[in-house]
């Protein structure tokens, strides 16, 4: 194929800059502990210096990938898609997310909220980033804020973020990774004055699975 013809493709959503698709165990949020295949789409502008996927930024290092291909491998394996990145609103979800459907699959998304909702989501995972804020459509549609904690600063920020969601979205604080000796202790006393908030963990990580 031509480059200009998979440009095009990669414009339509119908193929993706793949850097990886797995199938493990959602560690984090809402599923924690769920069975789940993840497909992580590459390319991301929003520049957090603790990023743990630099790596997916640069989209031109993944492949074209043509969304057909991603759908036939994720249904083999799990009822439970986990569309991660990078920044996966970077590019046109809906086709992907229309392939998914189409096999009966419940399809998550986690999203920075930075670009305009694509696709058709059972599960909207919004962590916003101060660099790059979310869009008023992704805050009414979140069904969980996962606020990353990396100081005392990302409390004020964290409800901030809170105030722009609806009613129903649940609320999580989760140690930013690096900092997570220091920050656990203020997150659980937090949580236990302010209980709207719940504490997530990266427990992939504790049970050295990707
Ligand atoms: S939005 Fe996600 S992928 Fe992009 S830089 Fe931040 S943590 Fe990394």
């Amino acid at each position: 194929m031509v480059k200009d013809e998979l440009l095009s493709l990669v414009d339509k959503g119908e193929m993706l800059p793949l850097m990886e698709e797995f199938y493990t165990i959602q560690g984090e949020g809402f599923h924690k502990g769920t069975a789940a295949y993840f497909v992580r789409i590459g390319g991301c502008d929003v520049g957090c210096h603790w990023c743990d996927v630099k790596e997916s930024w640069n989209a031109n290092l993944h492949p074209p990938t043509a969304v057909a291909s991603i759908v036939e491998n994720a249904a083999k394996y799990s009822n439970t898609i986990v569309v991660t990145g990078g920044e996966p609103l970077t590019w046109n979800m809906n086709p992907l997310t229309n392939g998914l459907k189409n096999k009966g699959l419940d399809i998550h998304i986690e999203t920075s909220g930075a670009y305009p909702l694509t696709g058709e989501w059972d599960w909207i995972c919004l962590s916003p980033k101060k660099m790059k804020l979310p869009l008023a459509e992704v805050y009414e549609k979140a069904n969980e804020l996962k606020m990353i904690i990396y100081n005392q600063n990302d409390f004020k920020f964290a409800e901030e973020q809170a105030s722009k969601v609806s009613d129903s979205c649940i609320l999580y604080l989760q140690p930013e990774w690096s900092k997570r000796e220091k920050m656990i202790p203020e997150i659980v006393d937090y949580v236990m004055k302010n209980p709207k908030w719940k504490v997530s963990l990266q427990t992939h990580k504790y049970l050295n699975i990707p």
